[in-house]
């Protein structure tokens, strides 16, 4: 009999199951990697373990739909701390051209350290980066470090086929091609992924965007994805000279050109579609298109204000995502949410999102996203992926009014006290319980500066010098270079 586990007496516990029951003074039991029963009062089972669950609120574990772990490694670069999305790419492919296998597993094994830590259990990862030289099994690293510190993974197999030569925005050289891309993506699905309930690993497969792929790999992408019943992640609509790049390119808008190569339906989620016009929402939502949200990297980068009330009234499903560390530099699941809450008070005209839709998009608009049904709600037969977060903190005295709303509202710089994946504490009392998070800061910061100063070497770019604060780095046009 796999081992069991209780917890009792929480002073809150949200289900997130469908009619979104709030249950005080509940328990849950655990059995193995799955959970057992919900319920309140006294529980009908003993176990093998019990954790005393007295002040305590517990919630499903978040599920981030987006993020580029590897960014990690270029945090707050001096010289695009101020700049949009293009130029700051421009920028940071001279770097992050410079990564390593190594580089892969240390910035993957930070980036998912800090997600436990802000009660994330399952991160999706796109990794479209794959330079000529010494690229082979950068996802096979990042699955090492899942496995390693315990999260539950999705890695997307990203890619880049459109280089500069082929009208493209990256440098030829950080460029795949079509069949090169594709043999990997056949690779991994064939080692990795699994469709099992409570899979620890699956595998999605994801064309970087509409500026840096061609036509044929996101036709051959969705098609290998659909033979092997996975999901398919892209950017789209992210921000206004995308636009532009697409009427120039392709003659038609971004969400259009999508549609036309068949990337629209319940197998497909979409970072960012901040500039969606009426029609194009309805269409999200007529096909069961999911969002990855990403509100921290839309601010950082002034990409713009996803319509996110109007996507949910059209039953789009949305998800949140932390999104890379250079556009957010941080992957803090907690802090987006709360990021969620407030920024769409600033839309004019619709109804402002709650803490508890928030914390919906955070668990199960994100299960939704990936396309799974076991994990995002605390209900018998799901993972037992869990955050436990003490409401006896000073942050949360005279919060008590509402203590599910009282995380965002009063997020404590250390809100999470205990992680749960599949069954097992990753994470407790402020450490990662499977890794030495001072050697993995180390490593990070060592292949960070290596990364760096090579290419401050070869690119000559002033990539250290402090920006000018005075002139903020407009938008890049296409039509200026
Ligand atoms: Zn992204």
């Amino acid at each position: 009999m796999p081992p069991t586990l209780l917890i009792k007496n929480i002073q809150l516990l949200a289900t997130m199951n469908d009619r979104r029951d709030l249950l005080s003074d509940a328990y849950i039991q655990i059995e193995g990697p799955r959970i057992l029963s919900v319920g309140t009062g006294e529980p009908p089972l003993a176990a093998e373990r019990i954790i005393d669950g007295k002040n305590c609120l517990v919630i499903p574990g978040l599920v981030n739909t987006h993020h580029h772990l590897i960014q990690v490694l270029t945090k707050n670069i001096p010289l695009v701390q101020t700049a949009g999305l293009f130029p700051w790419l421009l920028t940071l492919y001279e770097i992050w051209r410079e990564i390593t296998p190594e580089a892969v597993y240390a910035a993957s094994l930070t980036g998912m350290a800090e997600l436990l830590a802000s009660g994330c259990t399952c991160t999706s990862d796109h990794l479209y980066l794959f330079p000529r030289v010494g690229s082979g099994h950068f996802i096979d690293r990042q699955i090492d470090a899942a496995r390693q510190i315990g999260i539950r993974f999705q890695p997307c197999r990203g890619s880049m086929s459109r280089g500069k030569s082929l009208g493209g925005l990256p440098p030829d050289d950080i460029c795949q091609s079509e069949e090169a891309i594709l043999e990997d993506c056949r690779r991994l699905l064939e080692t990795y992924h699994d469709p099992a309930p409570l899979a620890m690993t699956r595998i999605s497969l994801g064309p970087c965007a509409p500026f840096n792929v061609t036509d044929q790999l996101m036709k051959e992408t969705v098609r290998l994805a659909r033979e092997y019943k996975v999901s398919c992640h892209t950017h789209l609509a992210e921000t206004l000279d995308e636009e532009e790049y697409c009427r120039k390119t392709y003659h038609c808008r971004p969400f259009d050109y999508l549609e036309n190569l068949g990337w629209l339906g319940q197998d497909i989620w979409l970072a960012h579609c901040i500039h969606l016009n009426e029609p194009e929402i309805e269409k999200m939502g007529q096909t069961g298109t999911s969002i990855a949200h990403c509100p921290t990297s839309n601010l950082r980068l002034g990409s713009g204000i996803a319509p996110i009330r109007r996507l949910l009234d059209r039953q789009v499903p949305v998800g949140l995502g932390v999104d890379g560390s250079a556009s957010n530099d941080s992957s803090h699941m907690l802090a987006e949410a709360r990021q969620c809450m407030l920024l769409h008070r600033l839309e004019p005209g619709v109804a402002w999102i709650t803490a508890e839709e928030a914390l919906w998009m955070a668990t199960r608009g994100g299960a939704r996203a990936l396309g799974r049904d076991d994990i995002g709600s605390l209900e018998p037969g799901k993972a037992a992926d869990l955050v436990l977060l003490r409401l006896d903190r000073m942050a949360y005295a005279g919060a008590q009014s509402d203590p599910l709303a009282a995380v965002l509202y009063n997020l404590s710089p250390h809100p999470v006290d205990l992680t749960m994946v599949h069954g097992q504490i990753v994470y407790q009392n402020g450490s990662c319980l499977r890794i030495r998070e001072e050697e993995a800061v180390a490593e990070t910061n060592r292949h960070a500066a290596a990364m760096l100063s090579a290419a401050l070497h070869k690119s000559g770019l002033p990539l250290r010098k402090r920006p000018d604060f005075s002139i903020p780095l407009s938008p890049y046009r296409l039509q200026k270079t």
